[in-house]
Parts: structure tokens; sequence; C-alpha cells
């Protein structure tokens, strides 16, 4: 019962208004309790100050001690009191009674009775409830001449109590059913409140991979119930972004390994259609199989470069070395092919460079932007790449003399899979060729792109038209350690 959350906050809500209301109600018991008793007792003692000035006017008037006493209680008449005049050894001399028959009795031994006002609280002998009596007791000189007097006032505790029981009464009754009203208004309160968590968490458990495009209800945006739906939506719609890029990332993929998949079973099955073959014919059929192999290689490598990064388990791995040297063995690389396609890979002089970086990932990139630009450059034509150093940055500018990219092209050239020459190299039978040389999945400009990303930097097309292509990677220069 206590695991919903209603329940316990209106369990909280209904024990914090308990523990107010019986504060407030204790707090004005306990006000009114001391109210009436104050009064009470300022009215005893106004009446014993009255008694004392009238017994000294009777004694000044020239009345004996008992005429002046009787005349005293007999002036002095109040409904709800008691009064008395005693002589000073406790004779009684005269007394009015109260109603209900209460007389002024001497609640103390006549010695005890002193000049300052007392003031005590004594059981009712007549009833056999709980009910008291407030007794105020002084001993007085009608004339400073006169022997004392001894002056009682009495008064019944019975209406103060049946006050005090009544409004008892109204908190034993008024405070539970205020509480029963406001723990049921609690309740429906909190589930009011907490209806769009119950039909969100509904939603949210039908949600799964397949239908990540459907979203949780908003009811009021601008609320907190609103902001935590709108922040769950975004991550939703964050997933989906993912979960649609990893489908047709798998789509792609499998769509780029069937390609030489099937040139390479294709060429074995018309291989093996007859029974024996020229030597040659095999050897040709080998060759054909060997560059399909190689393309194959190379797409599920670059295929594990990207899924790794992707899945964060190929952070870079930084060391200190020398940039201009990394550059100068790439280019020696890029040489050697550039040669087998008559393409001329030139490079200029540059200055002695420590980076912080990745080195792996760095060759790779170089390779993949020089590999590109002799892959789409004619024999004859010429590719270039300088290093430059300015604020803080390092440039690499890869040029070339080739065919240039499709205007339509170039906002694409650096997403996954895409190949400008696709079409093209579908339909050639024995797999992708670009100048006669064997072209990528699509994923170099990709790879390219997530490590200079990695390293903090940025690759961008500068230009590319018939004439030619420059693409440009700018890195920051890092703390070496
Ligand atoms: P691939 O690995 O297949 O070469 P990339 O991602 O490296 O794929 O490049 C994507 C497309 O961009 C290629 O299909 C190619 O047509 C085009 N491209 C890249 N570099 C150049 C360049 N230097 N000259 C002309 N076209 C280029």
């Amino acid at each position: 019962m206590f695991d919903s959350v209603r329940t316990r906050l209106t369990f909280w809500y209904v024990g914090v208004l308990t523990l107010v209301l019986v504060a407030f109600s204790f707090g004005v018991y306990a006000l009114l309790a001391g109210n009436l008793e104050r009064r009470t007792d300022a009215g005893l003692h106004a009446a014993l100050d009255s008694m004392k000035h009238l017994l000294g006017y009777e004694r000044a008037e020239g009345d004996s001690e008992l005429e002046a006493a009787r005349n005293t209680v007999a002036e002095l008449r109040y409904p709800h009191m008691a009064l008395a005049v005693y002589t000073a050894d406790g004779q009684l001399l005269a007394e009015t009674l109260a109603e209900g028959d209460l007389h002024a009795t001497l609640p103390l031994a006549p010695s005890d009775v002193h000049e300052t006002l007392r003031l005590l609280t004594r059981p009712d002998a007549r009833t056999t409830k709980e009910d008291r009596l407030r007794v105020a007791v002084q001993r007085v000189r009608a004339l400073p001449t006169d022997a004392p007097n001894l002056i009682v006032a009495l008064q019944s505790l019975e209406t103060m109590n049946e006050e005090l029981t009544s409004l008892r009464q109204v908190f034993l009754v008024a405070v539970p059913l205020a509480l029963a009203l406001a723990g049921l208004g609690g309740w429906f309160l909190a589930r009011k409140a907490l209806t769009p968590v119950v039909s969100m968490s509904e939603q949210a458990r039908r949600i799964s991979a397949s239908n990540l495009e459907e979203r949780l209800p908003v009811a009021n945006p601008r609320d907190e119930l609103g902001r935590l739906a709108g922040t769950f939506n975004e991550l939703l719609a964050r997933l989906n972004v993912s979960f649609d890029q990893q489908r047709q990332f798998m789509a792609d993929a499998s769509h780029e390994l069937r390609t030489p998949l099937s040139v390479m079973h294709t060429t074995a099955e018309v291989t093996l259609q007859r029974a024996h073959r020229a030597e040659s014919e095999y050897r040709d059929a080998l060759v054909l199989m060997d560059a399909q192999t190689q393309r194959l290689a190379r797409i599920v490598t670059d295929m594990f470069t990207l899924a790794r990064a992707d899945a964060g388990h190929r952070p870079i791995e930084p060391t200190d070395f020398y940039l201009d040297e990394l550059l100068a063995e790439t280019v020696r690389a890029a040489q050697v092919l550039g040669e087998r396609s008559g393409v001329k890979v030139s490079v200029e002089p540059c200055a002695e460079t420590i980076f912080h970086g990745d080195e792996g990932l760095l060759r790779q990139m170089l390779l993949n932007l020089l590999d590109n630009s002799i892959k789409h450059t004619p024999s004859g034509g010429q590719v270039s790449i300088t290093l430059a150093q300015r604020d803080g940055v390092i440039e690499f500018v890869v040029a070339d003399s080739g065919s240039g990219i499709p205007l339509e092209a170039q906002p694409h050239i650096f997403e996954r899979f895409y190949r400008v020459d696709e079409a093209r190299s579908r339909s050639v039978q024995n797999g992708a060729t670009v100048n006669g040389k064997s072209s990528g999945a699509g994923l170099g400009l990709s790879i390219a792109r997530w490590v200079a990303e990695a390293h903090g930097g940025s690759i961008s097309l500068v230009q590319s038209d018939p004439a030619g292509t420059t693409f440009s990677v700018e890195l920051p220069l890092r703390e070496t350690s």
C-alpha cells in the first residue's frame, strides 16, 4: 500500500495536518482555560475588595461588628458567589449563599489567614463530579482600631468546567472530521495530480524498438510533469534517430557486402561450368576474386572502425609524434599508388612539427584523402598535400587535378556509404572501379571526418570542379606531454 506515491502523499499530508490541528486545539484550550481562571480570580478579588470597603464604611457609620458584617453581605449580592465574614478566631458573623446552597466556609485554619489575599481551589463536597470550588480569603480590619475579621468569597468552577468540556467535545468531533475530509481531499488531489504519470508510464511500457516514433502524452508542457515528459520525448527522439542510423548502416553494409560476394560467386560458378579450362582462365578468375576479397576486406575494416567509433570502443590513443614525418611516410605510400596509375603525388616541404594525437588514425585519414584524390585523377594528373601551422591550428590541404565532385553530390560526400559513382559501379559486373581503380564503399570520408572530430578538429571540402578538388583538415595543436 505504501508503494504508491499517492498513498504516501496522502498519509504525509494527513500526518502533518494532524500535528497542526492537535497543537492548535491544545493551544486554544489552554488559552481559554487560563482566561476563564483569571476571570474567576479577578471576580473573587473584586468581591473581597468591595467587602473590605463596605465593612469599613458600615463601622465608620457606627454599626456594631455584627451589624456591619450582616449589612455588608446583604448589600453585596452576586448570584454565583457565596460571601462570608468571620471573626479572627473563625466564628461566622454573616454570610450569603450562592446558587445551589453554596456556603463560603473558611478554607484554612483562622491562624493561617493573613492580610495578603489568598486564592485556593478546593473540592466541592456537594457533588461527585470533578467540579471544584475557587475560594478567596483575607484577614482585614474594618477600622484600624477594630479586631481583625476574616472575609471569604467562594465560587463554583462548574460553569467554567462546562464551557471547557463543550470545547473539548467540539474539538473531539471537529478534528477527526476535518482530518477525514482533508485525507479524502488529499487522496483525490494526489490522484488527479499523478494521473499524467500513470498515463505516461502506460504509454512508456508500450514503446519498444519497433515503435520508437511514438511519444509520451504531455498534458501541460510548462509544469514539472510536462517537462519530464518533454525530456523523455527528446530522449526517445534521439534514440529513434540513432536506431534509424543503425538500421540504415546495417542495410547499407549488407548491400555493399553483397556486391563483391555475388561477383565472386558468379566468377566461381562461370569458371566451374566447364570441367576443363586453360590455366590462364583459372588465373583470371582468381585475380578477379582476389580483387573482390581485397575490396571486401577494406569494407569490413572500414565498417569495423566506424562501428567501434560509434560504440565508443575506439577511443583515440594519443602520443607525441612528428607530424612532418608522418606526412612524409604517408606521401611515400601514396606515391607508390600514384605511380601505378600515372599520377604524380607531391608534398610541400614543411617545418618540424610535434603533435599530440593518435598517429594510426591520422595516418588512415591522410591515406583516405590521398587515395580518393589518386583514384579520381586521370593518368598524367597531379595530387599535392601541404602542411601549415597558424594560430595554434594545423592545416592539411589535399588538392588534385582530378575530375571533381558533381555539385549535387557535394553535400553528401561525408555521409556513410555515399558514393558519387555508385550507379556506375553497380552496373559493372566485376565490381566498383573508378578510372580503372577499385572504389571503396563510401566510408573513407566518414572515417576521415570522425578522426578529425575526435581530435577536436574538422574536415571540409574547399572546392571541387572539373579542374580538380581540394580538401582541408584543421586540427587544434594540443599540449604535448
Ligand atoms: P570511398 O571510400 O568509396 O572512396 P569516400 O567516402 O571516401 O568513399 O568518398 C565518397 C565519394 O566522394 C566518392 O564516391 C567519390 O566519388 C567522391 N570523392 C571523394 N574524394 C574525391 C576527389 N578527390 N575527387 C573526386 N571525387 C571524390
